[in-house]
């Protein structure tokens, strides 16, 4: 595919390749942006800025209305590019589009909310004669920087709120998967987005990445990835509005009253998605000791049944890993792990980029698979005695993006529902469970800031204040 530069289609002389990840087969190429291609990109969104604050609420619903429309229509093929170039199985792949149509439509109807409100100025001492009141204004353009493992949705979970709220937008999307965002920025065109209002640049993050979020032409960064880039990026910007959706190491506490079949059904169904490459992916499992053996044996029979193999085949459970070297990193963390003490439950084999979904027990807090965000197929089990020794392993993590409690007791949940230090809390069920329109976004080093198209549109606008200094 060409990539798009205000509005135009365009190549350069150099290209990078998109390869699957089940074959290494070339699926396409795009373009490799440079510099020069960042300055014509953001030069076009001021003026897509301007254009796109002139444009009404109700042009801007239009253009996301039609754009969720077309996308339901052409479902089965932007599904494909999802799974060509990413490697979930083709069922997660429909499933991204489905809710990237959620979000494209929740998106739109944010155009009928955008609004300020009055300030009783009077009720402030010296506020007599005067009125006031707030304008909800957009920022103007927005740079989007989105990760592999949702190209499709993630992109939308970004440039619908930027659209509705009136801004302009640059997007990034990663090198490994660009397709699906060249192709959502293609059927926003089609629907009637100004052409100066949208960029869609792929090259890499290091030098096209920065060059967007050092530039002081930009207002606001929304950016999905990983804690170091995330880092880097908060450096970079200088004042910006910015919001950080980054990675995490999610756990499942699981209590003595807990139901250890809906245990393992949890852990089955919320471990191994996209081969575990999802940011609230359950990746530790703390079990009270009474139930630890149970919950344990009842997921190892539902991860066993998991099937491994080409992401296109509708039978697969868990295709490839975006790389071989992220399946080889995995392999070499739960070796080490079972090095200092770990057992493989099931699972612990590789084949080319597949690693098998795996259960690693008696895991260690300070082991790589428990501390670090592993973002791979593997579920971590760790014994506890006490309430209190489940929370302070809960939480002794740099991360706090979700959690997951398995407990018949409201006094337990609401407990954890206050003391878990994580973004997202799910009572009964794993953390890798999103509704589209809830808020979302993590604690501590998971990042700040939330998505969802509500709260995203509040973090793409700016808020002024209007006081009229009446003469009575
Ligand atoms: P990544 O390596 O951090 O890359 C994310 C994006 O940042 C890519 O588009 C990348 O471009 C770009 N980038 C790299 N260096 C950059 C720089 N210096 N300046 C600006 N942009 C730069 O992450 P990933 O491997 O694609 O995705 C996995 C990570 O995302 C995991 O940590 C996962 O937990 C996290 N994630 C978080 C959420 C959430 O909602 N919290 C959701 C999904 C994923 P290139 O591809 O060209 O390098």
């Amino acid at each position: 595919m060409k990539m798009c530069v205000g509005g135009r289609w365009v190549e350069t002389g150099r290209k990078i390749e998109v390869v699957h990840p089940y074959d290494n087969s070339v699926v396409d190429t795009v373009p490799r942006a440079g510099l020069a291609d960042v300055d014509t990109a953001l030069s076009a969104a001021v003026r897509g800025a301007r254009i796109m604050a002139k444009l009404t609420a109700w042009d801007r619903y239009q253009i996301l209305k039609k754009a969720a429309e077309k996308l339901e229509a052409r479902a089965e093929e932007f599904a494909r590019t999802i799974t060509l170039e990413e490697g979930k199985i083709i069922a997660e792949g429909r499933f991204e589009v489905g809710r990237a149509v959620q979000v494209l439509t929740l998106s739109a109807e944010e155009a009928r909310r955008i609004h300020g409100e009055t300030v009783p100025l009077d009720a402030s001492p010296g506020g007599a004669g005067k009125m006031g009141f707030t304008l909800r204004v957009p920022c103007g353009t927005v740079v989007a920087i989105s990760p592999f493992n949702y190209p499709l949705n993630l992109v939308a979970h970004k440039v619908a709120p930027a659209i509705v709220a009136g801004n302009a937008v640059v997007i990034k999307p990663p090198s490994r998967t660009p397709l699906s965002a060249l192709k959502l920025t293609e059927l926003l065109l089609e629907c009637g987005l100004p052409p100066e209002a949208i960029s869609c640049l792929t090259g890499p993050g290091e030098e096209v990445g920065d060059a967007l979020c050092r530039d002081e032409r930009v207002r606001k960064i929304s950016f999905t990835g990983s804690v170091p880039v995330g880092e880097r990026i908060c450096r970079m910007a200088g004042v910006k509005k910015v919001t950080m959706e980054l990675g995490s190491n999610s756990p499942i506490i699981v209590m003595p009253d807990a139901d250890a079949d809906k245990v393992a059904e949890a852990v089955a169904a919320t471990g191994y998605s996209n081969a575990g490459q999802v940011c609230i992916s359950t990746q530790r499992v703390i079990a009270h000791q009474q139930v630890y053996q149970q919950a344990l044996s009842a997921s190892k029979s539902r991860v066993e049944a998991l099937t491994t193999g080409d992401p296109l085949n509708e039978k697969t459970n868990v295709g490839p890993m975006i790389r071989e070297t992220e399946a080889k990193r995995v392999e070499q963390w739960v070796n080490e792990a079972v090095r200092d003490g770990g057992r493989i439950v099931t699972g612990g084999e590789r084949r080319g980029a597949i690693y098998t979904p795996t259960i690693v027990a008696d895991v260690k807090p300070e082991m790589r698979i428990s501390c670090e965000e592993l973002f791979g197929p593997v579920v971590a089990f760790t014994p506890f005695q006490h309430v209190e020794e489940a929370l302070a392993l809960a939480n002794n993590s740099r991360f706090g993006l979700a959690a997951g409690v398995f407990t018949e007791s409201v006094d337990t949940a609401m407990k954890f529902a206050r003391e878990l230090q994580t973004g997202n809390i799910h009572i009964n069920w794993g953390p890798q469970w999103r509704a589209d329109l809830m808020p979302y976004g993590g604690l501590k080093s998971s990042g700040f800031g939330k998505e969802g198209p509500r709260y995203a549109v509040e973090e793409m606008t700016e808020l002024k204040m209007v006081v009229f200094h009446l003469r009575d």
